[in-house]
């Protein structure tokens, strides 16, 4: 009796959390996803009026009457460089509440990430030239794998950027492509399934810049996260982009770390399966 009376005690304690949980966990989810529509939304809506905004900005810099006007100038310069600013945080946003709804779908489309890093450090360019940053690019001739070609893009620019913008000028940035696993080479022939999936493509974007202190490295991949936060407004960031970068690197099922000392410059790993 002692028995049957524990037994009937725990499939009641059972049903009774089953069903608090539901209560709980109902309204919960539901009003966590009317948040996610609503940033989705908002930050949706608001890219249309800034690209009116920043092309107004643009009409009046380049009206006549304003050329001589230093401060007038001054000021719709900063004016375009926060409608910038807000623009990429729309942009950012957008995507994260995307993500968040479990709904984005990954292209999986043949794609030359060498080919994909040239293009991006390229856009890069002239940010870099404006510290004289040294910008390397050390792959083999071409880098066939299977990815979104967006989303891989977007990771490369997040982490070159960042290289950029937290080295000091004259100091040099660094991105290393290279397969490696069973079957990287790519033809073979010889590869059976087992084989291929051992393959993979590792990533490392260096730079001889600030660094990162050891208790930092797991919580830059926050959203919002930034170390410290009067330096990165200054340098234009909101801490999403490494949230956005780990994303990318998680949907293609692959692994993203540091490795950084303070004053001794920093090397994000990205490791992805090639196929
Ligand atoms: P942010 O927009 O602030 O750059 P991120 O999510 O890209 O946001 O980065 C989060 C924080 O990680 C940054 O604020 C910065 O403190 C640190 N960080 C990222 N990349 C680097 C880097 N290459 N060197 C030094 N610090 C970095």
């Amino acid at each position: 009796a002692f028995l049957a009376l524990g037994v009937l005690f725990f499939a009641l304690a059972l049903a009774l959390s089953h069903y608090m949980s539901k209560r709980a966990m109902g309204p919960i989810a539901r009003s966590y996803e009317r948040q996610r529509e609503f940033v989705a939304d908002a930050s949706h809506e608001l890219r249309t009026p800034l690209s009116v905004l920043l092309s107004s900005i643009d009409t009046l810099q380049m009206e006549e009457s304003l050329e001589q006007d230093a401060f007038a100038r001054r000021i719709l310069s900063n004016m375009k460089g926060e409608v910038r600013r807000m623009t990429k945080l729309a942009g950012d946003l957008l995507t994260l509440a995307r993500s968040d709804s479990g709904a984005v779908e990954l292209q999986r489309e043949p794609l030359d990430l060498r080919q994909l890093a040239e293009g991006v450090l390229r856009s890069l360019q002239p940010l870099a030239e404006a510290k004289q940053l040294r910008v390397e690019l050390d792959a083999p001739t071409a880098l066939p794998m299977l990815g979104d070609t967006d989303r891989l893009s977007q990771l490369l620019v997040i982490l070159v950027d960042n290289a950029i913008k937290y080295t000091p000028d004259g100091g040099a940035v660094r991105v290393a492509m290279a397969a490696s696993g069973a079957g990287a080479a790519g033809a073979g022939g010889t590869a059976g399934p087992g084989r291929a999936a051992a393959a993979w493509l590792d990533i490392a974007v260096s730079d001889s810049g600030i660094g990162i202190p050891p208790e930092e490295h797991e919580r830059i991949f926050q959203r919002f996260y930034r170390e410290d936060k009067s330096r990165s407004r200054a340098l234009g960031g909101h801490g999403l982009g490494l949230a956005i970068a780990k994303w990318i690197v998680d949907t293609h099922r692959g692994t993203i770390a540091v490795d950084s000392a303070v004053g001794e410059g920093s090397t994000f790993h990205v490791r992805i399966p090639l196929g």
